[in-house]
């Protein structure tokens, strides 16, 4: 019969043991830091990635639509805390957008207030930091949030019916790459780059790891 003691051991090396950061199954060989299995690997790889669509943007791209691989991995970054998902997100981004978009000052999206304090963890500012890291520009955390309430809950055309009130803390930069970690309904993308040209900015555009794909 198992006793309490080896159930936690039993759980202990489950949960030591290497594991696909996508989808936790097991991997053979113990790999040098976080790693993918083979299937989530190829289809993080096959995915050809769309354009995110807000009305004030001049341009958006997500490598990932957010379901199965694109999901677990925006899901990983932000409950387990995993640079390495970001770096993965990043490479991803630098790898797939658009020629030359990676030549403007990296912009995070900035958290809602309440998501912020509760996480002590920003998704956004972790992929940002690592693109940044990867082109050598400077990340330019420019926008905060003024609005209190969650944007993630409630219903699609709530969400979209009020958008986040986003402001810039001063001169925004000529032209901008906005980075989230996952765009839903696009309405914080566009209330970003709505702040970004009201401080300055002449091209606005937005990448993310993953989004819901257009309808
Ligand atoms: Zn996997």
């Amino acid at each position: 019969m198992a006793t309490l003691r080896s159930i936690r051991a039993e759980l202990v090396s489950v949960l030591a043991a290497p594991h696909c950061i996508c989808c936790r199954r097991p991997l053979a060989q113990a790999p040098a830091g976080p790693a993918l299995c083979g299937a989530c690997r190829d289809e993080v790889e096959r995915s050809p990635g769309f354009p995110l669509r807000a009305d004030a943007l001049d341009g958006g791209f997500a490598p990932l639509a957010y379901e199965g691989a694109g999901r677990a991995l925006v899901a990983a970054l932000k409950f387990s805390r995993l640079p390495a998902v970001a770096a993965l997100g990043a490479a991803l981004i630098a790898d797939r957008a658009p020629e030359g978009w990676l030549d403007a000052a990296i912009v995070p999206v900035p958290a809602s207030p309440l998501r912020a304090r509760r996480r002590g963890f920003d998704p956004a500012w972790e992929i940002a930091a690592a693109i940044a890291a990867d082109t050598g520009a400077a990340a330019a955390p420019v926008l905060r949030r003024r609005d209190r309430r969650r944007q993630r809950g409630g219903s699609r055309r709530r969400r979209l019916a009020s958008p986040p009130v986003v402001e810039a803390s001063g001169p925004a930069p000529r032209s901008v790459l906005l980075v989230d970690d996952v765009v839903t309904t696009g309405a914080t993308l566009d209330a970003c780059a709505r702040a970004l040209r009201r401080a300055g900015s002449g091209a606005v555009r937005a990448v993310a790891i993953a989004a819901v794909p257009p309808r």
